[in-house]
């Protein structure tokens, strides 16, 4: 049996190397087919960043090796590591708001249209792309929609879920390590538990109880996520010994929460997803939660096809719908009674 299309996108399979997807953009570069804007998924202090560094040097390398590598040893790899090099044009989140205002966009649209010191490439760079507030991501989208000539755009985010579609349907994405994103592991065993359990239909109290108890587990996991998001951006704004309004730290807590939530949200996607690859016949080995595999199996075996994708549909608009900060608690309700 052919497998649908789901079963290639596995958000496990998804993710590459920085090697492999380094080689993937150097073969684009030599063949001129580089693209005007990329968003690299991965961590911001790890691959992510790794991946933005290696492709700038080697735009920016004065003595590229036989081999396709940057030197690493010359001044436009030195600048590049050192974000001193004139033509990149590095943007951040602004400390206190934690988000990209209008102006930084602006200033970098002012700055890509200039010409190049070098003569060459020029390049922006947005760490943190999905901090990009609505009317900078708008302004962004004009400049990705009229590029200056040998430019480069690498949006760098660990959530690129938030930016606007708009964006994302102007860029090519590649994810890069995505271990790193890896829930952790007491919210993957709390997931687990309540996803094996949601299933069973040996529960007391039949099919309504055990929906009401698995709904409560995922509120009470979703509860200890947001204690997690308040304590980071508490020790985050302590750390930064910003004064900052309430205001300011609650959005940026919600910020937070969202970013993590949507790792416990793809996980359970993840779940269903297995189980239609299994369903498929698709390969053990590919599946997301290994660990599980005689439960998904078995699980595989009392589902038909249309009601594997119908499930899998069914927490893609859950997802959906939490990202439209839809009331939390009636998404999660309506979604496990849809579960088949
Ligand atoms: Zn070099």
């Amino acid at each position: 049996m052919r497998l649908p299309g789901y079963c290639r996108r596995f958000p496990k399979g998804d993710a590459m190397k920085v090697d492999e997807a380094f080689a993937c953009l150097g073969g684009a570069l030599q063949a001129g087919r580089l693209a005007q804007g990329y968003i690299v998924e991965g961590p911001l202090r790890g691959e992510g960043m790794e991946l933005a560094v290696r492709l700038l040097s080697l735009l920016f390398c004065e003595k590229v090796e036989t081999s396709g590598a940057p030197c690493g040893r010359c001044r436009g790899c030195r600048q590049v590591v050192e974000h001193t090099h004139p033509d990149i044009l590095w943007l951040e989140p602004q400390k206190k708001s934690r988000q990209i205002s209008v102006e930084q966009i602006r200033d970098l649209q002012s700055r890509m249209y200039q010409t190049s010191y070098g003569g060459g490439w020029k390049a922006g760079v947005i760490v943190g792309a999905d901090r990009l507030n609505l009317s900078a991501g708008n302004a962004f989208l004009k400049v990705l929609e009229e590029p200056p000539g040998e430019s480069l755009f690498l949006l760098l985010s660990e959530a690129p879920q938030f930016l606007l579609p708009t964006i994302r349907s102007r860029c090519q994405r590649l994810a890069v390590g995505r271990d790193e994103l890896r829930l952790p592991d007491t919210w993957r065993t709390q997931l687990v538990e309540l996803l094996v359990e949601s299933g069973d239909g040996r529960v007391e109290g039949g099919r309504i109880v055990a929906i009401e108890r698995s709904t409560a587990r995922l509120e009470a996991l979703l509860k200890e996520v947001k204690q997690a998001a308040a304590l980071h951006e508490g020790e985050l704004a302590e750390a930064e010994s910003t004064e900052e309004s309430d205001e300011t730290l609650e959005a940026r807590i919600a910020a937070r929460y969202r970013e993590l939530r949507s790792g416990v949200l793809r996980a359970l996607l993840s779940w269903q997803r297995d189980i239609l690859l299994l369903l498929c016949g698709g390969a053990p080995s590919l599946v997301y939660f290994a660990e599980q595999l005689e439960v998904l199996t078995a699980r595989a075996g009392t589902l038909s096809y249309p009601q594997a994708m119908a499930n899998v549909v069914a927490i893609e608009t859950m997802n959906r719908k939490l990202e439209q900060n839809l009331p939390e608690r009636l998404v999660i309700a309506d979604t496990f009674h849809r579960l088949g």
